[in-house]
């Protein structure tokens, strides 16, 4: 499996991607709003876009389609209940769908709500596996639910899905927004070494080169992962007074949501 990652330099500070297969040079695309650095990163590289995954229905996500389909013809792919969202959808996916790209890589689709109620996450398994997790996991931070989605579905989708997966998976989001996060993990958890360590390159980072995390960072990094960590749950505590001493899981998530959204 081959993986580009596109940094788009827009505003809402999105990544694209390619995932291509080595032997085929077919390629999937992820989310590819910025078309044009699309298709020129798949013309550089002698890959042909033959389907695009729009990991949710949201315009930042979506606003490629048209052009990139009439550029290629590539079939279009989101979750089934997307459907009167996203217009055109070719192949409607549900949890545990296999989508063949060439003929080495497959990818599996994760029915991953919260962000919105029909995002799809895209899971590479094997040796090296990768998640595409569109707005729900993002470096060090998590989704807001803002347009269309739910806290605790979201946390749902955390507990219940990403934090099963291997530790070596690579994280690949829709968006750069990790030193902003970094930041947010630092205030609910100052003593955090790792993200200490880590903030001054993030803050100085090329997005066009960004860093790949993965679930074991991850897991040391963001404060989604780090739900029953003594200092994460004394912090919160000092903002909702009325949190028991050993808050449950869930609610720990829910008050961290809570409070990155006016952060
Ligand atoms: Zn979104
Ligand atoms: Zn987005």
């Amino acid at each position: 499996m081959l993986v580009e990652q596109i940094w788009t330099a827009n505003n809402y500070r999105n990544f694209n991607y390619l995932i291509a297969c080595g032997e085929t040079g077919e390629a999937l695309a992820v989310d590819p709003l910025d078309h044009g650095k699309c298709l020129a990163t798949a013309k550089a590289k002698g890959w042909r876009i033959t389907q695009i995954l729009n990991t949710h229905e949201h315009h930042d996500h979506t606003g490629g389609n048209a052009a990139m389909i009439a550029a290629t013809g590539a079939k279009l792919l989101a979750h089934a209940k997307a459907k009167d969202r996203i217009a055109g959808i070719d192949r409607g996916l549900k949890a545990g769908d296999v989508i063949a790209v060439g003929k080495s890589v497959e990818l599996l689709s994760l029915d991953t709500p919260g962000h919105t109620m029909s995002h799809i996450c895209l899971l590479a398994q094997g040796d090296q596996p990768a998640l595409f997790c569109g707005d729900t996991l993002f470096n060090a931070g998590a989704g807001n639910c803002h347009n269309g989605g739910h806290p605790s579905e979201l946390y749902d989708t955390f507990a219940r899905q990403l934090a099963n997966l291997p530790d070596a998976t690579r994280i690949y989001p829709g968006h750069d927004y990790i030193a902003r996060n970094l930041a947010f993990t630092l205030d609910r958890e100052p003593d955090n070494a790792k993200a200490k360590a880590m903030q001054p390159a993030m803050e100085a980072q090329d997005p066009g080169h960004a860093l790949v995390t993965t679930l074991g960072l991850e897991k040391e990094i963001n404060t989604f992962f780090r739900l029953t960590s003594p200092a994460v749950i004394a912090r919160l505590r000092q903002a909702f007074p009325d949190l028991p001493e050993r808050p449950d899981a869930k609610t720990v998530f829910l008050k961290l949501r809570e409070l990155r959204n006016s952060w």
